[in-house]
């Protein structure tokens, strides 16, 4: 079998079809805010998520980089979770780009609950620097690919208002969410100021994130693209791929979330695997290989011997995500190989 690459969502590869239309897409120069796909993309997105405007860029990183900038003063500090993409992931931006300190707290699998930011805001005394934004992330990726429960969504933005806090939300994979929750993405994005999400996670599409949020937010966060050098031309071949993405490779989101299922079965049917979330909800599976079985490098050797590649992210944690590149048949043979890394039941001596 084909190399089966379960390392990362971000691993599809542009099909025929969106080849095709980003070959054929009307472009211009977006500087000038004259490419009329990328005004078709961010219309029909900001539209998707009930906001004003949006922006097109080329990172899911760069997106949430401009917003903390936009949102925030040199000395300022946004409250996140742990293990959080903008905080973990994201080389220092929020220190290096913003001069923004980040004041972690450690969630259930990436979820906050309202009571764990309650008193975190700092005083309004010399000493202390601003609290000023509040990030979420949804899906949390580190989480296991969780979906917030929406009603601690809720309690966090209405207090987040209330307190005078902007509010951030890290959606890279918030179509992940709007299909495993059947909750809109205007629904989820009402309980934000601003929002990021990534075409480039699942759906097939090479690169592009957006931002979305006020006129006068993307009006602001158009000068920091070009400061932070996100500043593109005939960018709407990238546009039409999204475009593409969003009629074609969105709504079969369901198919990723069901295969993953059937690695779920695996993984809970090993001894010395283990589910980290044990409720897998979309795409990503994050487990446990145990010291007996090798732990993580061993296992993640064995399955590539066996043309699965995952991703190692701990001495015992490996990630495996199911994306539109990788079939049920694929899928399946996963599930066969992951099994196999049990040792052999003992066999009944003659
Ligand atoms: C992938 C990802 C991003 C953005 O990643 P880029 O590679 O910069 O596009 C942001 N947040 C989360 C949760 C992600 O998983």
């Amino acid at each position: 079998m084909n190399k089966i690459d379960l390392r990362s969502d971000t691993a599809t590869k542009p099909t025929p079809g969106m080849r095709a239309a980003m070959a054929n897409a009307e472009v211009g120069d977006d500087v000038f805010g004259e490419d009329p796909t990328i005004n078709k993309l961010q219309e029909r997105v900001a539209e998707l998520f009930g906001k004003e405007a949006g922006l097109l860029v080329p990172s899911g990183t760069m997106s949430n980089q401009i917003c903390v900038k936009a949102h925030t003063q040199p000395g300022d500090e946004l409250l996140c979770e742990t293990t959080c993409h903008i905080y973990t992931w994201e080389a220092g931006g929020p220190a290096v780009l913003s001069g923004v300190s980040c004041r972690t707290l450690d969630g259930d699998y990436g979820i906050l609950d309202l009571a764990q930011l309650e008193g975190k805001i700092r005083p309004a005394n010399d000493h202390y620097v601003r609290t000023r934004l509040v990030c979420l992330e949804n899906t949390h990726n580190r989480g296991g690919g969780r979906v917030y429960p929406i009603e601690k969504i809720e309690a966090i933005s209405q207090w987040a208002v209330a307190n005078g806090l902007a509010r951030h939300l890290d959606g890279a994979r918030i179509w992940n969410a709007i299909i495993a929750s059947g909750i809109s993405g205007k629904t989820w994005a009402s309980h934000f100021d601003t929002l990021s999400v990534c075409f480039s996670k699942g759906m097939g599409t090479p690169i592009g994130s957006m931002l979305l949020g006020s006129k006068e937010f993307v009006a602001k966060s158009k000068r920091i693209r070009k400061l932070f050098g996100g500043g593109m031309r005939q960018a709407g071949i990238i546009a039409a791929a999204a475009i593409y993405a969003l009629d074609n490779n969105f709504h079969r989101l369901e198919e990723d979330h069901k295969n993953a299922q059937i690695l779920v079965e695996a993984i809970n049917a090993t001894p010395g695997l283990k589910l980290e979330y044990p409720k897998v909800e979309t795409n990503l599976v994050w487990f446990e290989v145990s010291d007996s079985l090798g732990g993580g490098k061993v296992a993640f050797e064995k399955l590539k011997e066996q043309g699965v590649w995952v991703s190692q992210m701990g001495p015992n944690t490996l990630r495996a995500c199911t994306h539109l590149d990788i079939s049920r048949d694929q899928v399946i043979h996963t599930a066969k190989v992951l099994r196999s890394l049990a040792p052999k039941p003992v066999p009944v001596s003659a």
